[in-house]
């Protein structure tokens, strides 16, 4: 499968939907028209790539809706060279986003067979994060640690304590919080022991669960 100026085209349609939708960051618009979608997804919905909707991928995952991956990059505001850890690598679609940020990024999965997949599948297409780890992200990544930002693309029960230990002061955590539903959360750190909390609409993902083959 390659990327062509058909799927380039249809990149810029979508956006200009999430244009419509409210994202105005120029640097996540871009990523977003450079990432080619269609190939972080299974064959028989790669039709549907540019579309702005979720899709399931291998191990009962899904690969974000576009609008989410964005409204989520958004509000990490991630700079060139930051130091960005990533709960749930699932597809790597998010991982490539933050990548064409010229972010290093760290990425965590606790699916084997989702992990190795991505594991070989990024650096095909020119991705290449510093570090894609098979684990438990509720523990975040110590040895790396700290980061400038942390984003979570699974649904998380509560906000795991290492992750808000492991974030630099002025760093931000983006992370869906809730079981069935979710509230959109930013928690940004300043100091070393106060944490500024805003939450910022609903969302629906698939849950953060324990580490598991
Ligand atoms: N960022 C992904 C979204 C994948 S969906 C993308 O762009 O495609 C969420 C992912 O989080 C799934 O792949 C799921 O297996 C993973 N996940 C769930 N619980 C986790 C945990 N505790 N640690 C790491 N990853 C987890």
């Amino acid at each position: 499968m390659k990327d062509t100026h058909k799927h380039q085209g249809l990149r810029n349609q979508l956006v200009k939907i999430l244009e419509e939708k409210g994202i105005t960051d120029k640097n996540v618009l871009t990523a977003i028209a450079n990432v080619p979608r269609h190939l972080f997804m299974d064959s028989g919905f790669v039709d549907f790539a540019y579309q702005d909707k979720a899709f399931p991928i291998a191990a009962d995952q899904t690969i974000s809706q576009p609008y989410t991956v964005a409204f989520q990059t958004e509000l990490l505001e991630v700079k060139p060279h930051h130091n960005v850890l990533e709960i749930g690598t699932g597809s790597g679609y998010q991982t490539a986003v933050l990548i064409e940020m010229e972010a290093k990024v760290y990425t965590i999965e606790r699916q084997k067979e989702l992990f190795k997949k991505t594991k070989l599948f990024l650096p095909k297409i020119g991705y290449n994060p510093k570090k894609i780890i098979f684990g438990d992200g509720y523990k975040g990544l110590p040895e790396n640690a700290p980061f400038d930002r942390i984003i979570v693309t699974a649904g998380a029960p509560f906000v795991p304590n290492p992750l808000l230990a492991q974030l630099k002061i002025g760093g931000r955590l983006v992370i869906p919080v809730g079981e069935d539903e979710q509230i959109m959360t930013l928690f940004v750190r300043t100091s070393e022991k106060d944490f500024k909390k805003h939450e910022l609409g609903k969302f629906r993902f698939v849950p953060m669960l324990k580490k598991r083959n």
